[in-house]
């Protein structure tokens, strides 16, 4: 039998703890890691899944900071940067690349938005190099050709197109395998990581706890209580009020701009600063966005995007591509909510650029806002001040240089011989993937290795994974955050007959 390290349900969770974690995005999950490895006891749970929340719906890009620049927010900038040199570099070089990324010069790009951009875009490669990241990780920005351009972009408008800037930023493979080999990672490091397991309450050292699949109840003690639920942290702590805006992308084929081999981020037609970006992914399929819509109170589990912003992103990706998108064009779409925090004075604070740790006055310690990029530096600072709080004894953070599963230099991944997609998600855990697939299934590799359906590259391997390693409990689970084949309804529809194979096949064996 293969051990599941993350587990769905409560059945023989920890009753006293040093400390829990509420919610397994790619916060808590680093919440997790962190506390774990120095040294405490930790109990993290997440009420549906890992991932479940707006760590999933991200634009994937491992972000320098340049936006920050722009609002003269130095710091932050610098902070991005530093740990998205981390990610690429150190903690998970498997999990992120180099990506591209393509400013057309159309003419709606007065010389003078080129000539600024231009500057940004300097001034964000002095980023990297205050953030000591290789240009070898990430090359410099360049002013390239209008035939350059088309050969990275053939399906940009010709006419008027002066050019364009090239610059790099990271960019992940997914960020739901990010929240999923993270949360694997505290676990084989001891946490115990409970899918399917909602807090219904907490104070600073008490939480009471549902499992969601049996619906008993309990209630666990720690010495601190870290807050992670994202958008939803006000249902737990009433002192934090979140106004969420949403942010939607499309999901089309790779065929529908046919040999685009870098990210296009396209002038949004009528506004002088603004720019959409059209971005291919490493599965065949391509992410258009991104939109910002204000949402009332009520926080959806799963936000929707709205017809109007499908129309919006389409009109601006029309304008700069030859090829006028339909929505047909569009094979799926989703949504992620941004957290805006009501101060007291009435106004709201926009948490997306800066995390904020709040300690309310029942002692939990809540971590809102922030990205994908920087979750190891919030982890870091709740983490601080919880412990401060609490004077709870612990060693130091060690996620600086603390290597996720599956880690190894581009050099070292490059070597491995093993089927490339494995290695692009798991990195030298593609051999584990593999092993103990043919372990729990005793089927052949071809049969393992296979594309689970026409236009979908996943396989059964990665699927009894989910399922042995990762805590998949059903079919959602492993075909909308341990694999994206859910981004696609009409590709759920065709891979739903293999993840229930996967599913039978491992919980026979577990
Ligand atoms: C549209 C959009 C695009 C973005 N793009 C990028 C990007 O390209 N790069 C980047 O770096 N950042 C990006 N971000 C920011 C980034 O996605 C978020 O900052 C990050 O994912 C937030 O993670 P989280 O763990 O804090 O929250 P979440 O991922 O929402 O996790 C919260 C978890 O808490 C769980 N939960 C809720 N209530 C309970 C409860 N009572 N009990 C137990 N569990 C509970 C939920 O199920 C959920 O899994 C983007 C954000 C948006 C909205």
């Amino acid at each position: 039998m293969t051990a599941t390290l993350i587990t769905p349900g409560l059945a023989g969770a920890p009753s006293e703890v040093d400390v829990v974690v509420i919610g397994l995005g790619v916060t808590g999950a680093g919440v997790a890691l962190d506390a774990v490895t120095r040294g405490l006891s930790v109990l993290a749970v997440d009420a549906h899944d890992l991932a479940f929340g707006t760590s999933r719906w991200s634009s994937k890009l491992v972000h320098g900071g340049l936006r920050y620049l722009a609002h003269g927010q130095v710091g932050v900038a610098h902070e991005s940067a530093v740990e998205r040199g981390l990610l690429m570099e150190v903690t998970a070089p498997h999990l992120t690349h180099a990506t591209p990324m393509l400013i057309p010069l159309t003419p709606s790009v007065s010389a003078y938005l080129a000539g600024k951009t231009r500057a940004a875009l300097t001034a964000g490669d002095l980023l990297r190099r205050g953030a000591r990241t290789s240009r070898e990780t990430l090359p410099g920005p360049r002013r390239i050709s209008a035939t350059e351009a088309l050969t990275l972009a053939p399906g940009l408008r010709p006419g008027g197109l002066r050019g364009g800037l090239l610059s790099w930023d990271g960019q992940l493979e997914d960020d739901a395998r990010l929240v999923t080999t993270i949360a694997r990672t505290a676990a084989s490091y001891g946490a115990h990581v409970r899918t399917h397991a909602r807090a219904l309450s907490a104070t600073g050292t008490t939480v009471q706890l549902r499992d969601e699949l049996t619906g008993g109840t309990t209630t666990v003690t720690a010495r601190t209580v870290v807050n992670a639920t994202g958008v939803w942290a006000g249902d737990l702590v009433e002192e934090v009020r979140l106004r969420p805006s949403r942010g939607t992308h499309l999901v089309l084929r790779a065929g529908t701009l046919p040999g685009l081999r870098v990210a296009v981020a396209p002038p949004v037609p009528g506004e002088s600063n603004r720019f959409s970006l059209v971005m291919p992914q490493p599965d065949g399929t391509i992410y258009v966005g991104l939109t910002d819509e204000p949402v009332g109170t009520e926080i959806p589990d799963v936000p929707t995007p709205s017809e109007p912003e499908i129309g919006f992103l389409l009109d601006v990706v029309s304008a700069a591509f030859a090829r006028d998108l339909r929505r047909s064009d569009v094979v799926g779409a989703y949504a992620g909510l941004r957290p805006l925090l009501d101060t007291r004075d009435g106004s709201t604070a926009d948490l997306s650029r800066r995390h904020a740790v709040l300690t309310s006055a029942s002692g939990v310690v809540t971590i809102v806002g922030g990205k994908l990029t920087t979750y190891r530096r919030m982890a870091e600072d709740v983490l601080d001040t919880a412990l401060a709080t609490n004077g709870i004894d612990a060693g130091p953070c060690r996620t600086r240089t603390l290597a996720i599963a599956g880690a190894a230099s581009r050099d070292q991944l490059a070597r491995l011989e093993l089927p490339a997609r494995l290695v692009r998600r798991y990195g030298t855990d593609a051999e584990l993937v593999l092993a103990s697939a043919r372990e729990v299934s005793g089927l052949p590799d071809d049969d393992l290795l296979a594309p689970v359906a026409e236009h979908i590259p996943v396989t059964l391997a990665e699927l009894l994974f989910g399922v042995t390693h990762e805590g998949a409990a059903d079919v959602e689970d492993l075909l909308d955050r341990r694999t994206r084949i859910g981004l696609i309804p009409e590709d759920r529809d065709l891979a739903r007959p293999a993840a229930e194979r996967a599913l039978a096949l491992a919980l026979t064996r577990r």
